[in-house]
């Protein structure tokens, strides 16, 4: 072996140097007070195996075998593998509640509350007046019935587990009766009528897909018949020749045949949001009023708090569903009702909540709020995509999302990106995005009408600085 291996030569096999020497060399430290030996000693043999097959192939330099640049390779691969999976993204895509990008964000009041009940013990199960044994949804029903003037109520691990639930509890081997209009299917893999199979309950389809009236409920009434239930229509609108029959309609129906009206509402918003300037949409309590026994809906939406399904309505039927062996299956976790207690506690104070509820302040943001940020952001975001791409600042509509009033759209103002080189946009555009999205923090916008859309709606003021200094240095 030559003494003094000369720069750009050639490495044989005998020249790498063995993994113990590798392993104690300075270079490497951190990386074993990060890592710890087990993954060292591990990413080291896969380097060095690497290493040897090259060296056989005789494509290996002697400077590569540099117990530094080992080391410094070594380190980046394992930190590299380190990093978490789920990360960090800006939402820019114009729709807030987004489902791919996590739905609703938590207010802070939330994030204390998790944080606190997982780091210390508390009574999930256990009643501090009694010292007895404690139901973990005492923690929330009261608050719930309070917000929603139900009589009694629970909480599972989402809606789709709620309507599943309240389908088995009460309907089993039994008939539900559901407006054609109604059997929506959610992101794919909800389906109503495959969750009626699956909760064993028999789906008897009414009326027409466009016109449902009171006479086909009606008529659909026989000996099996356990409920008649109506599905929000969370992701489409029927329009044009309709007529479907309403909440209150449907209860007084099934009220005169001594059944129970039940309403998966989807979104279940609990205050009036056109207070807020947003579009109408029926409260949980209005659909109570109305008279439906029982009302389901979903924590992670319009509601702004984690991902859960509650389920609020007759005691009878509540206490009918916590019995039912699915709900030991479908229960929550501590995660989900420390954060959803402190969410539903802002409600009790409607006049903070705009400002206290994240989702309901990103939904509220005022386009003239927005508008300046986009015409800060634009210089910034033309030198990071170069000269051949043209950005505005424009106006344009955000979503709600969640399958929350999918027609009604709100004024808001974002940065435009057009391909100006030459050749078709389209391939420009995805590569573009593809670059956004290998950010440390992911950029995610939308592309439409040749033209790549950031709706900046949910970049608030706080992240504006963090969002702009990624990029500025020209996107690789
Ligand atoms: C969103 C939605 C569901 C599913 O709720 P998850 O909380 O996502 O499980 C069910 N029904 C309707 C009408 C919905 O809008």
């Amino acid at each position: 072996m030559a003494q003094h291996p000369s720069e750009g030569s050639v490495a044989a096999v005998s020249d790498i140097p063995p993994l113990d020497r590798l392993l104690n060399a300075d270079a490497l430290r951190t990386a074993l007070d990060t890592h710890g030996r087990t993954q060292v000693v591990a990413a080291l043999r896969r380097d060095l195996d690497a290493l040897r097959q090259r060296a056989l192939a005789g494509g290996l330099m002697r400077q590569e075998l540099d117990a530094p640049v080992v080391a410094a390779r070594v380190s980046a691969a394992l930190d590299k593998a380190a990093q978490p999976r789920l990360r960090a993204v800006y939402n820019l895509t114009g729709t807030v509640l987004h489902t791919n990008l996590g739905r609703a964000l938590l207010p802070e009041e939330a994030v204390a509350s998790v944080l606190r009940a997982l780091t210390t013990p508390a009574n999930l199960e256990f009643d501090l007046d009694t010292g007895g044994r404690g139901d973990r949804d005492d923690l929330i029903d009261e608050l719930l019935c309070e917000l929603t003037g139900a009589e009694a109520a629970t909480v599972v691990n989402n809606n789709a587990a709620a309507v599943l639930l309240m389908l088995n509890a009460l309907a089993d081997k039994r008939e539900v009766v559901v407006s054609r209009g109604e059997l929506v299917e959610i992101g794919g893999a909800f389906r109503i009528p495959d969750i009626m199979k699956r909760a064993g309950a028999k789906l008897v389809e009414v009326g027409t897909t466009n016109r449902t009236h009171a006479t086909d409920y009606d008529t659909a009434i026989g000996p099996r018949t356990a409920m008649l239930m109506k599905v929000h229509c969370s992701n489409y609108a029927v329009t044009g020749f309709t007529k479907s029959v309403s909440v209150a309609e449907v209860a007084a129906l099934a009220h005169a045949k001594g059944l129970p009206a039940t309403v998966d509402l989807g979104s279940g918003t609990l205050v009036d949001l056109t207070q807020f300037g947003l579009p109408k949409e029926d409260t949980v309590r209005e659909t109570i009023e109305a008279g439906a026994d029982l009302v389901t809906f979903s924590g992670d939406k319009l509601l702004g708090g984690p991902q859960a399904g509650l389920l609020v309505g007759r005691a009878d039927l509540i206490r009918k569903i916590k019995k039912n062996p699915l709900k030991r299956a479908l229960r929550v976790s501590k995660l989900t009702l420390a954060a959803l207690e402190p969410v539903l506690g802002l409600y009790r104070a409607p006049e903070f909540l705009s400002q206290r509820l994240t989702t309901l302040r990103l939904l509220t943001r005022p386009q003239r709020q927005i508008q300046p940020q986009a015409e800060a952001l634009r210089a910034t975001l033309a030198h990071a995509v170069g000269p051949n791409y043209a950005v505005e600042a424009v106006p344009m509509f955000s979503q709600i999302g969640s399958g929350a009033l999918p027609v009604d759209q709100l004024p808001s103002y974002g940065l435009a990106v057009r391909y100006t080189g030459s050749g078709r946009p389209g391939r420009h555009l995805d590569k573009l995005e593809a670059q956004l999205r290998r950010l440390p923090t992911p950029v995610i916008g939308r592309i439409a009408d040749d033209a790549l859309w950031l709706d900046l709606r949910c970049l608030e003021a706080r992240d504006e600085a963090a969002f702009a200094a990624q990029l500025a240095e020209p996107l690789a």
